[in-house]
């Protein structure tokens, strides 16, 4: 039974508002300073970000840009990313990982992920570009048509980049890190968007580091690509109306580099603050008996019906699956920064109308994985091309996660799910 005691009716899946409250007069004092200065595209105060950045994840540069999906687009086209290229990535991911690829005529070459931490499985492009891979034959995709590999780290925490750049080196291609819901997460001791050749984050409202409105930022280790970089953002302008290559039009504002300024020097806090959450919902969900073993699920892709959208993970009907921290774990020299709390269920559209009815913000991400999007259906693959993404899509939910979050919220949250997985 739910607590009596608990009054909360509601819980938003996240509240900014909380997050303004806390920081009101900084961020207004930064946004009246830019206004006074009226210098609104790049400048001082975007470069400023920019040294933060650089100085925050220890990569030697860090290039402002327009979004997210923008800085994956600038590294492609800073490596030269051409029509027939192929780019390795997740299927369970945010579109625009994909879509970077997509815009400049490659070809995507969806991946499965690993479904405990529902990242690219290295053991997947291992396959691939030995020529093992089931793609390989059905569609004739050639290994050495691979330019670049865009791992994802998921939900915020990363993947396993060790075997991935082990993989680059050995079959020469870029890594590019999307990191747009990773900032500030941790790979052994090394910080997300410093491994590969270029880190992408994203400063999206929503995002662990959001600004107020659209931003993104490239991180790169080396000086030549990361000039190449600040000219693509400018129309590959170099100096000013002089074009060697044709770039876009993709720079940060200064107003939201003076927001992202304050919200940085709370970051660390922040993300410490949203893994104690995800404890915290860990341990009520183990008191309440519902959370399987992982391990003992023996959930991998082959337990998953091939060629069956309808994964059926039996027994997965009274209980979950909480987050698993593998790469992210502390023990492991990890962070794991909890963009999202994600849990697993064999009954989670029951879930999600539970959550519904009781006014608790939830989301699934993502309900149709990348290689199953109508705008690739001309790739051609089956469901089962992905095994474990499908499944993810069919059995994952995410619930309310952010650093105002209460204890009495958490526990409503828990109740709702709890009484439903009971009844
Ligand atoms: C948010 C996000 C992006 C894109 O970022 P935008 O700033 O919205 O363009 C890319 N990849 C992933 C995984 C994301 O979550």
């Amino acid at each position: 039974m739910p607590d009596q005691t608990n009054t909360i009716d509601s819980v938003d899946l996240l509240d900014l508002n909380a997050q303004y409250a806390t920081i009101k007069d900084e961020i207004n004092e930064a946004i009246q300073e830019v206004l006074d200065t009226q210098y609104f595209i790049l400048g001082p105060k975007v470069e400023e970000l920019e040294h933060q950045i650089e100085e925050y994840t220890g990569a030697k540069h860090a290039v402002g840009c327009a979004s997210g999906s923008d800085a994956l687009l600038l590294s492609l086209m800073a490596m030269d990313i051409q029509p027939g290229d192929y780019v390795l990535t997740s299927p369970y991911t945010f579109f625009a990982t994909a879509g970077a690829i997509s815009r400049l005529g490659a070809e995507p070459v969806f991946l499965d992920i690993d479904p405990k931490t529902y990242n690219i499985d290295p053991n997947q492009i291992e396959d691939f570009l030995k020529g093992k891979h089931p793609l390989n034959s059905r569609f004739g995709l050639k290994p050495n048509k691979v330019k670049a590999a865009i791992p994802v780290h998921l939900y915020g925490q990363m993947a396993d980049m060790d075997p991935i750049m082990e993989l680059s080196e050995t079959y020469d291609f870029t890594v590019i890190e999307d990191a747009a819901q990773a900032i500030g997460a941790k790979y052994k001791g090394r910080n997300a968007g410093t491994i590969g050749t270029f880190g992408c984050f994203s400063f999206f409202p929503s995002k662990n580091l959001g600004g107020y409105g659209d931003g993104g930022i490239v991180t790169i280790n080396n000086d030549e690509l990361a000039e190449r970089v600040r000219v693509l953002r400018v129309h590959g302008s170099k100096p000013k109306y002089h074009h060697h290559v044709v770039g876009v039009n993709s720079r940060l504002d200064a107003i939201q580099a003076a927001v992202l300024q304050v919200k940085l020097r709370y970051l660390d806090q922040w993300s410490d603050a949203r893994r104690e959450k995800a404890l915290t919902y860990n341990t009520l969900f183990k008191e309440a008996d519902v959370v399987a073993d992982y391990d003992k699920l023996g959930c991998t892709p082959d337990c998953i019906p091939m060629g069956d959208d309808n994964c059926d993970m039996h027994e997965l009907q009274n209980n979950i699956i909480t987050p698993t921290e593998v790469e992210g774990d502390p023990a492991n020299d990890g962070r794991h920064v909890y963009h999202q709390y994600v849990i697993r269920s064999g009954r989670r559209d029951e879930l999600q109308e539970a959550l519904n009815e009781a006014n608790i913000g939830n989301s699934i991400y993502y309900p149709v994985p990348l290689h199953q999007q109508e705008c690739f259906s001309y790739l051609d693959y089956k469901s089962a091309d992905c095994p474990a993404s499908m499944c993810a899509s069919n059995q994952t939910l995410a619930l309310p996660i952010y650093p105002e979050l209460s204890t009495e919220e958490q526990q409503y949250v828990v109740d709702t799910i709890v009484n439903t997985l009971n009844s």
